[in-house]
């Protein structure tokens, strides 16, 4: 009877909402929820109607994406950037129960069988100052929304790469070369296998594309990414 005393708060204001983990109307409204024609790629919304068609976004036709399929759910601004910031640095953990739930309904279509849910790994640096990381938040929710295995440290960054806060795009690839592999005591996990990338903000995509890599050299044989929020370009 934990709500008598302590009733669920809407996750980005203070208004009590009726089940747990979620947005009230006002919220949900000002939230920037991705729907329509998106990048099959990357998720970022597309102009058109129909949201079956597989289109490309010009970024993704530009930049080499190491991954089949991507999807998000929100777009990274307005509410959809306080959510995930308060997420990241505000200690809302309970944020990864809704968020982990919106963002196997975006990955449904690229569920494949057998897949392996991997996060984004931090740094144990980053990781000892924030006490969790995120993404293996988000992706435990997820894999068990859609029944797939979750292995929350198939890849480790070995090397502490800093902020990517305020770097260009290839300032960001560039610091990322060779940070990432997988983690030899999972590397029998992830051959033959499918993999299905989890992060918290797809931005550059050179975290995500690090990590692809990763698991086709220890022989993937696919690899597809969701992300809770897609950074998109104004205008
Ligand atoms: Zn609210
Ligand atoms: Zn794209």
């Amino acid at each position: 009877m934990m709500h008598v005393v302590y009733p669920p708060h809407c996750l980005t204001c203070n208004a009590i909402v009726g089940t747990d983990g979620g947005l009230c109307a006002d919220c949900w409204g000002r939230t920037p929820f991705l729907t329509g024609l998106r990048c099959d790629l990357c998720g970022v919304p597309l102009p058109g109607d129909d949201p079956t068609e597989i289109a490309c976004c010009d970024d993704c036709l530009r930049i080499a994406r190491p991954w089949s399929k991507g999807r998000a759910v929100l777009a990274y601004r307005d509410n959809g950037r306080r959510l995930v910031l308060s997420f990241k640095h505000g200690d809302r953990t309970e944020l990864a129960r809704a968020a982990g739930a919106w963002m196997a309904i975006a990955a449904r279509d690229i569920r494949l069988p057998g897949q392996i849910v991997a996060p984004t790994p931090l740094h144990w640096r980053r990781l000892f100052k924030r006490r969790y990381n995120q993404a293996a938040l988000l992706g435990a929710r997820l894999a068990s929304e859609l029944e797939l295995e979750h292995c929350p440290d198939l890849l480790k960054r070995h090397r502490f790469t800093g902020s990517q806060e305020g770097k260009g795009r290839d300032a960001r690839f560039a610091n990322l070369v060779d940070s990432i592999s997988i983690n030899p005591r999972q590397s029998v996990r992830v051959a033959d296998r499918p993999v299905l990338l989890v992060d918290d903000v797809l931005t550059s995509g050179a975290t995500l594309a690090a990590c692809a890599e990763a698991c086709y050299a220890a022989g993937a044989t696919d690899v597809r990414v969701v992300a809770l929020a897609r950074v998109v370009k104004d205008g």
